[in-house]
């Protein structure tokens, strides 16, 4: 019998596996992307309740063994429970969505900047306002393709090596993975246009994938640029469809906006 090991790790997911018993899959610090088993999880008295939800951060002591399908986990305490993602849709769904890339792409192997990046991405998507949740995860997504050993070329052309002029849209073919100037066009590939603006916010979280809280305001037409450019890019290289999630963080996002356009309305009546 291996002795118990103890990490850190995300929870990605539970289900229940018997009356009492829970199984969760964990992304962690020492060993990647694992299931375990919580067992007497749903007794009344269980050391587990509130400690092993989707999304939290818990310090959990693990009895690992090799080539073992399910692990077995003693003990699991929630470090960060990350209270904002509960609190608003918006902000859950992005927290959600980095869930789930962590699910769809990452195996049994540790990666301590990944883990470091989606904790830190956690955390600043729950602290941030909600308005930048969004711009937070595409940053998340563009460091985690990164540590997955794809990283895009977004400071020079691919064509003529040059770094593009300030004021100039250039296309970023996601299968190349590198940006091409207006001089440069050429046919093919997966081509995204990317304004000047979408362009140095994709070099600034290049080097910095968490947001400072003061950070400059985006242009939402800009944002749209890096997603659809970025979810473009990791599903050609990473394989598999688009992540679930963002479909939800869309939906939530469209209702909120007509909320805030209708409340706007009804405040204008009022006036
Ligand atoms: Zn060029």
């Amino acid at each position: 019998m291996p002795g118990p090991a103890v990490t850190e790790a995300i929870c990605l997911t539970v289900q229940k596996f018997s009356e009492t018993s829970k199984i969760a899959i964990l992304y962690t610090r020492a060993w990647g992307r694992i299931s375990v088993i919580a067992k007497g999880a749903y007794r009344p008295k269980s050391q587990f309740w509130g400690h092993l939800e989707p999304l939290s951060v818990a310090e959990c002591v693990i009895y690992k063994k090799p080539n073992e399908r399910l692990q077995l986990l003693s003990s699991c305490r929630a470090i960060a429970p990350w209270t904002g993602l509960t609190g608003s849709l918006t902000r859950a769904a992005f927290g959600f969505a980095v869930g789930e890339f962590l699910y769809r792409h990452t195996y049994e192997e540790n990666d301590p900047e990944l883990f470091g990046l989606a904790c830190s991405t956690l955390e600043s998507i729950s602290r941030l306002p909600e308005r930048l949740a969004a711009r937070q995860f595409w940053g998340f997504m563009l460091g985690a393709v990164g540590c997955l050993g794809f990283r895009p070329e977004y400071d020079v052309c691919d064509g003529c090596g040059r770094k593009p002029a300030p004021d100039q849209r250039v296309v970023f073919d996601a299968i190349a993975g590198k940006i091409i100037c207006r001089q440069c066009r050429r046919e093919g590939g997966r081509p995204h246009v990317l304004s000047p603006e979408a362009l140095n916010e994709l070099i600034k979280r290049q080097h910095q994938p968490i947001l400072d809280p003061n950070e400059a305001e985006l242009n939402p037409a800009a944002l749209e640029e890096i997603a659809a450019s970025i979810e473009d890019f990791t599903v050609y290289h990473l394989g598999g469809s688009r992540l679930r999630s963002l479909g939800f963080a869309r939906r939530v996002g469209t209702v909120e906006q007509v909320n805030h356009r209708k409340s706007k309305e009804t405040d204008e009546m009022e006036a």
